[in-house]
C-alpha cells in the first residue's frame, strides 16, 4: 500500500513563466517587461540570469517581479541575452533555494536554467545523481538537469542538453543560457507551452524571443512566428538559429487548464487564442444547462470570459456584479481581533443593487476545493440574489495534476469524493452545472486529441505518472 507521502512528485506543484531573449543590447530590461506580463503564472518569486559572451550574471528574490527588478538590481545584468522566471509553488521549505534561474560554473562553463512544468521521475534522477557524488542545493526538481548536463561526455553543450532531456519524463518547457548561446526546448508530449518570437532592432537586427505566452511579446512589440514544437530544441548563437528535434514523436498532451484558467485570456497558447477557447466554453456551458435567469454574473477575473459567452449564447443580460480588489496579496496578514475572518471579502465585493431579488447565474472556471465556491454563492444570496445558479466552464476536477498545476491531492478536491449534487448542496447553490468533456474538448478546437484532461478523466498521458495514480488508486500492479 502506497502512502501518499511516499510518493515522490507529490509535493512538486509548480506553476510558473519563463521567457528568453537573444540579440539584444537590453536583454536583461526586456526579460524584465517579458517576467512582468507573465507575473500571472508566478508570484512567490522571480529571477534573471544575463550573459555577455563571457559570464553570466543572475539575480533572483522572493516577491513580485516589479519589486525585485529595480534600477539598480536590472543595472547589474549586462548583456544580449538572458533567461527569466516567475514562480509559484507548494514546494519545499527554503523557498529562495528554490527560485529560478539556477545558474552554475561547470566544466561547460557558466550555464543557468529556467523551467516551467514538472519532471516526474526527478526523485529517480537525483538519487541516481547523488549515490554518485553529485551535491544538491535545492529540493526543485529543475536543479537534476544542470547536474545532467554537467556530467555528460558530450563536447559540445546542445549535445549535452539533448543527452540530459532524453533522460527527463514528465513536463517541461526550458530555457537555457550558456556562455554565448541561448538554447529552449519542449517535452515531447508538449505539456506546457513555450512560443517563439521575434524584435526587429535597428540597423535590421533581429532579436529573438520565447515566452510561456504571447502576451509577454506584445508589451515589447515582439512578432509571434510559432510555439518551439513539442521535443524540439531551439538554439540561438553568434551563427544564428538553429532548429531541431532531439526526440522522438510521442502522443501529445497540451494542457487543456491553460485554456480553462492558467493563461492571460489575451494570450496564444498552443497557437490559439484563450479568450476564443474560453468564450466558446460559456456558449457551449449555457447550451449544456440553461437556466432561466436574469443576469449572468462572472467570478472575477476566472470566470469573465466563459460568462461573457454564456450570456451570449443565453440572451441573458452579462453583469460585472462582483468586484475584485486587484492589489490583494498572498502575503496580507488579518488582523485576527479586530475583524475576523475576511475570507473571500477580501477579494470580492458584491454589487447589491445588481443582484438584489435577480435570479443569478454565477460563472466560474472550476470548483477545486470548493470552500471559496460556497463564500461567494453566500455572498450573492447575502446580497439580495433570489436564487444562485452555479455554472463552471470545465467537467469536475476529479485527480490532481503532476504535469505543473497547482492541484491539491484526491481528498482535497471536492468532485474526486462527490457527485453534482453533492457539491451542489457544499456550495449552497439552487443548481449547479459544468461543462462536459466533449464541450470542452470542442471549445478548445481539439480536433486531433492533442490535449491533456487528466484533471477531469484521471488518465495520465504518462506511464510513470499512470502507474502511480493506480496504485494510489488502490490497483495492482506488477
Ligand atoms: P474553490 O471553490 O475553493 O475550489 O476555489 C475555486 C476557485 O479557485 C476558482 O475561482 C478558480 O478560478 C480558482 N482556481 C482553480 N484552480 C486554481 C489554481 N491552480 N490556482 C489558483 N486558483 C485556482
Amino acid at each position: 500500500m502506497h502512502d501518499e507521502a511516499d510518493l515522490h512528485f507529490d509535493k512538486l506543484h509548480e506553476e510558473c513563466g519563463v521567457f528568453a531573449i537573444y540579440g539584444h543590447p537590453e536583454a536583461a530590461n526586456v526579460t524584465y517587461l517579458g517576467l512582468y506580463a507573465l507575473q500571472h503564472r508566478g508570484q512567490e518569486s522571480a529571477g534573471i540570469a544575463s550573459g555577455n559572451g563571457n559570464q553570466i550574471v543572475c539575480r533572483k528574490d522572493m516577491g513580485h517581479v516589479a519589486d525585485i527588478f529595480q534600477p539598480e538590481v536590472l543595472g547589474q545584468l549586462p548583456g544580449h541575452m538572458a533567461i527569466g522566471h516567475t514562480r509559484y509553488s507548494t514546494t519545499g521549505d527554503s523557498k529562495m533555494l528554490n527560485a529560478q534561474p539556477f545558474s552554475v560554473q561547470c566544466h561547460k562553463g557558466p550555464i543557468a536554467v529556467a523551467h516551467n512544468g514538472n519532471i516526474t521521475n526527478a526523485a529517480e534522477l537525483r538519487r541516481e545523481l547523488e549515490a554518485d557524488g553529485s551535491i544538491f542545493q535545492a529540493t526543485s526538481d529543475t536543479e537534476v538537469i544542470l547536474h545532467l548536463v554537467a556530467r555528460s561526455r558530450e563536447r559540445t553543450l546542445a549535445g549535452a542538453l539533448r543527452e540530459a532531456l532524453l533522460q527527463l519524463e514528465g513536463a517541461f518547457s526550458l530555457v537555457f543560457l550558456a556562455a554565448d548561446q541561448l538554447i529552449v526546448a519542449r517535452d515531447p508530449h508538449g505539456f506546457r507551452p513555450l512560443a517563439m518570437g521575434q524584435m526587429e532592432l535597428s540597423e535590421h537586427r533581429i532579436g529573438y524571443v520565447f515566452a510561456s505566452e504571447t502576451c509577454a511579446f506584445d508589451l515589447i512589440d515582439a512578432v509571434y512566428l510559432n510555439d518551439v514544437e513539442p521535443g524540439e530544441m531551439v538554439i540561438v548563437g553568434p551563427k544564428g538559429v538553429t532548429r531541431e528535434h532531439y526526440a522522438p514523436k510521442r502522443n501529445l498532451a497540451h494542457c487543456v487548464f491553460e485554456h480553462v484558467y492558467f493563461a492571460r485570456p489575451d494570450s496564444l497558447v498552443f497557437g490559439r487564442p484563450v479568450q476564443l477557447s474560453r468564450e466558446a466554453m460559456g456558449r457551449r456551458l449555457a447550451e449544456e444547462h440553461f437556466v432561466d435567469a436574469d443576469v449572468v454574473v462572472p467570478v472575477p477575473d476566472s470566470g469573465v470570459a466563459a460568462a461573457i459567452g454564456f450570456s451570449a449564447q443565453s440572451g441573458i443580460p452579462f453583469r460585472q456584479a462582483l468586484i475584485r480588489n486587484h492589489y490583494v496579496g498572498r502575503t496580507f496578514i488579518e488582523p485576527s481581533q479586530a475583524i475576523r475572518d475576511f475570507g473571500v471579502r477580501l477579494k470580492l465585493n458584491p454589487v447589491r443593487h445588481l443582484l438584489e431579488g435577480k435570479r443569478v447565474i454565477l460563472v466560474d472556471d472550476s470548483i477545486v476545493r470548493g470552500t471559496t465556491s460556497r463564500k461567494i454563492v453566500r455572498m450573492v444570496r447575502n446580497a439580495g440574489a433570489k436564487e444562485v445558479h452555479m455554472r463552471i466552464s470545465c467537467p469536475p476536477t476529479i485527480s490532481p495534476c503532476f504535469y505543473g498545476v497547482d492541484t491539491p491531492n484526491k481528498q482535497q478536491l471536492i468532485a474526486a469524493n462527490s457527485t453534482v449534487e453533492e457539491i451542489r448542496r457544499f456550495v449552497e447553490a439552487d443548481s449547479l452545472g459544468y461543462l462536459s468533456l466533449g464541450g470542452l474538448t470542442d471549445a478548445v478546437g481539439d480536433t486531433n486529441r492533442d490535449f491533456c484532461n487528466a484533471c477531469y478523466t484521471g488518465n495520465y498521458p504518462t506511464d510513470l505518472v499512470q502507474v502511480e495514480a493506480l496504485l494510489r488508486n488502490g490497483a495492482r500492479v506488477d
